[in-house]
């Protein structure tokens, strides 16, 4: 038997049986773990409340080999988010996150700028602060940290390396302005540029920025990832998208 320990965070909950559940955590240091928490629905569980919502977790894991099915040994809260059940849409938009990461990101794959990213991203929906814009760039990052990221040097069309791009409605890529020249196009701020390239820190979106950076986000992780994102639907009805 194998103990690990490490941080964590839920990114999927399946009921099993009638009191236990299997749990899917993206670990710091191990990526992705599916482990069986017996009794954990159970109104007595120690494990119940730390399960149940978006914190950070420190979490011991038992289990036979690296490719199995863990066995949940403990789970604490290191890092609340109690914030995040205080809003509907700051919830819905931490769903659609952690189920990003949960089907961008394959078994086993340690990747500490990924959990960095997810775990900004959850700490701003947690404040309150505006959610789709919060959710936006954290997508940016967090498809960034999978290798995954915008390019935002180069046409997309006709591969001039080049720092000024629009956004083609047509093609739904970053082109250059030859050519988008007749065409449908969007000017992104050099703000939103930054954002698409995944860049952490400070930078402001307008409301148009926000929701093609979501949709361009949510499209090319379709593309990589196992599945269509579910979360994504309830998210856009909420904002009327
Ligand atoms: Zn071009």
């Amino acid at each position: 038997m194998i103990t690990l320990a490490d941080e964590a965070l839920v990114l999927r909950r399946i009921p099993y049986g009638e009191t236990s559940l299997v749990v899917h955590f993206f670990t710091r240091n191990h990526g992705l773990m599916a482990a069986m928490a017996k009794g954990a629905r159970g109104i007595k569980s120690a494990h119940r409340a730390p399960l149940a919502a978006m914190h950070t977790l420190t979490v011991q894991l038992r289990l036979r080999d690296m490719t199995g099915m863990a066995t949940l040994h403990s789970a604490d809260i290191l890092y609340g988010r109690h914030g995040l059940t205080a809003s509907p849409l700051c919830l819905a938009a931490a769903q659609v996150a952690t189920e990003a990461v949960y089907r961008g990101v394959a078994s086993g794959d340690g990747n500490q700028p990924l959990f960095h990213a997810l775990s900004q991203t959850l700490d701003g929906l947690n404040r309150g602060q505006s959610p789709a814009e919060t959710l936006a760039k954290g997508l940016a990052q967090m498809l960034t940290a999978m290798g995954y990221g915008f390019d935002m040097q180069r046409c997309h069309r006709c591969e001039t390396g080049t720092s000024s791009l629009a956004y083609s409605w047509q093609s739904g890529q970053m082109v250059c302005s030859a050519c988008c020249r007749g065409e449908r196009f969007l000017l992104l701020s050099e703000s939103a540029c930054r954002a698409f390239a995944g860049s952490q820190g400070e930078v402001s979106l307008s409301g148009e920025e926000t929701s093609l950076l979501y949709r361009l986000a949510v499209a090319t992780l379709e593309k990589h990832g196992k599945a269509k994102l579910v979360s994504d639907t309830f998210f856009r009805q909420y904002l009327g998208w």
